[in-house]
């Protein structure tokens, strides 16, 4: 029977209460808890109605937190004398009036409350000059009520001064945090609307010192670099993508400058600052798998969509929006930002060499003298482990797994350094390999090459070539070295007597004869090759002395350990 009693005796104590209409103090005081959550609410209340307002420059200070003093300066349109009073009356707005305005909502504030909660909660002073006016005036309200009103001088434009915020909410006061995290809360909020209107002029004053200027020159760039330092904003990311209904658009941080904390993430929606957990996951999202763990983006990203399509009137400070199409916004953002990221990996090794990526290799070496050394002569261990074919990047490089990490092979490369060794020890061995062929070529000559071909005739022949002549500068191929049988004969011909009289080269004519069939013979960047055809490379590759590099002296390869990709993924230390 105990639930009973307790049962009645409720009905009692509620028959005891009294439904009643609470005071408008009361009423008021509750909103404003709801708007004025800290004195970085008020900044945040005060420099929207600067924006809305239209002004170029807004001048923000602050002491002790906000709670001792927060004023906010602009240059914008003003209220005129008339409604100045007004403007602290609770749901008093000059921004909307009717529910069509509200759903088409453009401007800032729309909810007419903001300066009749701080009034509420602090002392408040108005200066303003609407730009209809000549003069302007003066407000002073103490607990919401006009304690003076006077006209003043002023430039066009308004000034609010807010003073002893929570002086009668001393339960709030004692929620706050200490005051360099209020200051703090304040500099972020300004920060993200410096980031949101590069057009306007933004100064920030904490405690006396100026924390932020910005140009207000529009240059969304240059604001990053006031806030986070040149090097970030030189490197910041653009984005700037149209989809079926949103517009992105804004900078983002390339991987490498990542922070280890989310609070660099800064969205605006129609350019109204908001916090969205949903935008701050697609971002990340687009980063899966270049960021380290616990490591965070930089981003200012702004989304224009209509404005039916995102309801703002879900918060009372305005800070949470809500998206009809919640999902398609959620891909539309990871893609622009994965876009823009798979941009810069591409062009990654133009503009920033990876420090950690080195080619080991000699530089190249002279193998010949005068007399063909390298067959017998001790070469240094610059060879190749044994690789296992993973595939072909851009049908340019081979893609290799070796017993210490990862291998990437230039084919043209690789293939050049092959042949040269190839012709050379063939050379010195006097074992060319030739090949007949059954329809001899004809080819003219121009004079220089010509006058090559007659100077270097007996090398020719040395290399395999037997070219007969065939009168007025033309001639007749008949053999070629094998290597070339199967190439352009012609092409690669010129381009060696080319080679043989140019001044460019120091090199012995042997190492230029071999140069230049190796060259003009190998396998080309851009050709496809079958799995066989890899494994056939690199088994030459791997009997190759000189490997690592070319027969220029360019890397064949480009090694990257297991330690240093260990490091490059952050897996050491
Ligand atoms: P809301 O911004 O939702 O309209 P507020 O209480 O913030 O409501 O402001 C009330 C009205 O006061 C605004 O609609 C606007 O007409 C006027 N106002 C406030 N601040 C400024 C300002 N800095 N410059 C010009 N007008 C202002
Ligand atoms: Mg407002």
């Amino acid at each position: 029977m105990g639930s009973l009693t307790q049962y009645t005796k409720a009905c009692k104590i509620k028959a005891q209460m009294q439904v009643k209409v609470l005071s408008p103090e009361l009423v008021s005081k509750i909103a404003a808890g709801e708007v004025v959550e800290r004195p970085a609410s008020v900044v945040k209340e005060l420099v929207e109605n600067s924006l809305d307002a239209g002004a170029t420059q807004i001048d923000v200070e602050a002491h002790g937190g906000g709670i001792e003093l927060i004023r906010v300066s602009d240059n914008g349109v003003g209220i005129p004398a008339s409604e100045v009073e007004l403007a602290f009356h609770r749901y008093a707005t000059s921004k909307i009036s009717d529910l069509a305005d509200l759903e088409g909502i453009s401007s800032l504030g729309f909810r007419g409350e903001a300066l009749p909660s701080i009034a509420a909660v602090a002392e408040v002073e108005i200066s303003t000059t609407a730009f209809s006016e000549a003069v302007g005036s003066y407000l002073h309200l103490r607990k919401g009520d006009v304690v003076r009103r006077e006209s003043r001088a002023r430039a066009r434009g308004t000034t609010i001064t807010v003073r002893h915020l929570f002086r009668y909410f001393p339960v709030r006061l004692k929620f706050l945090k200490a005051v360099n995290t209020e200051s703090s809360h304040i500099a972020n909020i300004l920060t993200q609307y410096a980031l949101t209107f590069p057009e306007v002029k933004f100064s920030m004053v904490i405690d006396g010192h100026l924390s932020l200027q910005t140009a207000g020159d529009g240059d969304l760039r240059g604001v990053v670099n006031e806030i986070y330092g040149s090097a970030l904003a030189q490197a910041m990311l653009e984005i700037e993508e149209e989809h079926s209904s949103t517009k992105i658009n804004g900078l983002i941080s390339p991987p490498s400058l990542a922070r280890s904390n989310r609070n660099h993430l800064s969205f605006f929606i129609n350019r109204r600052w908001v916090r969205s957990p949903l935008l701050a996951q697609a971002t990340e999202k687009a980063y899966h798998g270049l960021l380290m763990e616990g490591r965070h983006p930089i981003a200012v990203i702004n989304i224009s969509l209509p404005v039916k399509e995102v309801d703002v009137n879900i918060h009372p400070a305005k800070a949470q929006v809500k998206f009809c199409r919640e999902q398609a916004i959620f891909a539309d953002v990871r893609e622009t930002v994965k876009n823009a990221l798979a941009r810069t990996a591409i062009a990654r090794p133009k503009a920033m060499p990876f420090s950690s990526i080195s080619w080991q290799g000699e530089p190249p070496r002279m193998i010949m003298d005068s007399e063909p050394t390298f067959v017998s002569a001790p070469l240094p261990a610059l060879g190749l482990p044994v690789l296992r074919v993973l595939g072909q990047l851009a049908n340019t490089y081979i893609v290799a797994e070796g017993p210490d990490g990862l291998y990437l092979i230039d084919q043209h490369a690789a293939h050049e350094r092959i042949l040269y060794d190839r012709i050379l020890t063939q050379w010195s061995r006097k074992e060319v390999e030739i090949q007949g062929l059954l329809q001899p070529i004809n080819m003219e000559f121009s004079p220089r090459e010509e006058e090559s071909l007659k100077s270097n005739k007996e090398s020719l022949s040395q290399f395999g070539f037997t070219i007969e002549p065939f009168g007025n500068r033309s001639y007749l191929i008949r053999v070629v070295p094998a290597l070339v049988a199967k190439t352009n004969i012609t092409e690669a011909l010129r381009m060696l007597l080319d080679k043989l009289v140019s001044k460019e080269s120091s090199s012995p004519w042997e190492e230029k004869v071999a140069q230049s069939l190796a060259c003009h013979s190998a396998i080309r960047a851009g050709q496809q090759l079958s799995n066989e055809e890899i494994r056939e490379l690199l088994n030459q590759m791997e009997q190759t002395q000189q490997a690592r590099t070319c027969p220029h002296g360019r890397p064949t390869m480009i090694h990257l350990s297991l330690r240093e990709l260990e490091k490059e993924f952050g897996r050491l230390g």
